[in-house]
């Protein structure tokens, strides 16, 4: 018996069938409270997924050294942004906590020490996409960071340490972008479908290709790609989420794509979901 094993007397999280895992690519924190085509396509993947006891999400928009989780039974929903309509700024996801939950993900990762926070809460990484899944805020909800100083390899390799989770009823999410060029934006087509720079299309088709013939090398190896994967990942938080979805699918699994379009150009809305067969 391995020692998180003991730990499982008491925890509450109960055995389930396997639940799926997502990477939803988040876009404009807008999104939130615009009812668009992406929205519809979280909302409707939500509705095939089993209810989950809780969730993990791996969010581009918390970067620490080291890798926390949120501990705390109430997170704050926090509004990390800037220049947004004060509507925004008074969207609050009132989603419990797990402490629970939190303590068994230190237990069962050995790459990392996780330490147990207690100050962040929800960023809008996880709050904007997580409401559309959830509009009641009645799952608990908790954050995963992503220790910047760590190589993809790290993230890949941690992130299959979450596996046994998905037995318990939690439903793993990556959320960020898999194409994310902020400072080329054109913020005027952020509404136009499926606009994306020949940069932006060529890196998600190949992003494409490796993903659907689970080549995840090449998508950790992302590094040594092209000069179109330089334009498409110019720091690498928004993409490495989508490494920590694609380390959890397993040999009989299926990934599947939606969401697949480009907008402002230089970013994508492509979003992953990996189920069994
Ligand atoms: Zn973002």
């Amino acid at each position: 018996m391995k020692l998180y094993e003991l730990n499982k007397i008491t925890e509450p999280l109960k055995k389930t069938e396997k639940m799926p895992v997502l990477f939803l690519g988040h876009g404009s924190p807008m999104n939130a409270l615009e009812e668009n085509e992406f929205v519809r396509g979280w909302r409707e993947i939500g509705k095939t997924l089993p209810k989950p006891n809780a969730v993990l999400c791996v969010s581009a928009h918390w970067v620490t050294r080291g890798t926390l989780v949120t501990a705390m039974k109430k997170p704050d929903t926090i509004h990390d942004f800037g220049g947004f309509p004060r509507e925004l700024f008074e969207v609050q996801y009132p989603a419990p906590g797990s402490p629970e939950l939190a303590e068994e993900t230190k237990n069962i990762i050995t790459k990392a020490d996780i330490r147990l926070d207690e100050k962040w809460g929800l960023d809008h990484g996880a709050w904007s996409v997580i409401k559309h899944l959830y509009p009641e805020a009645d799952v608990p909800v908790v954050e995963m960071s992503l220790d910047y100083y760590q190589s993809p390899q790290f993230h890949y390799d941690l992130a299959k340490e979450l596996a046994p989770l998905r037995k318990k009823g939690v439903l793993i999410i990556g959320s960020g972008n898999m194409v994310h060029n902020l400072s080329m934006v054109d913020w005027d087509k952020l509404n136009t479908s499926d606009f994306g720079y020949d940069w932006a299309i060529e890196a998600s088709e190949k992003m494409r290709k490796f993903i659907l013939s689970n080549d995840h090398q090449q998508m950790i190896n992302y590094k040594s790609q092209s000069s179109a994967y330089n334009l498409a990942i110019p720091t690498p938080e928004h993409y490495l989420p989508l490494l920590y979805a694609l380390a959890l699918q397993e040999k009989d699994e299926k990934v599947s794509l939606f969401n697949d379009k480009a907008v402002g150009g230089s970013l994508t809305m492509t979003s992953v979901k990996i189920d069994k067969v």
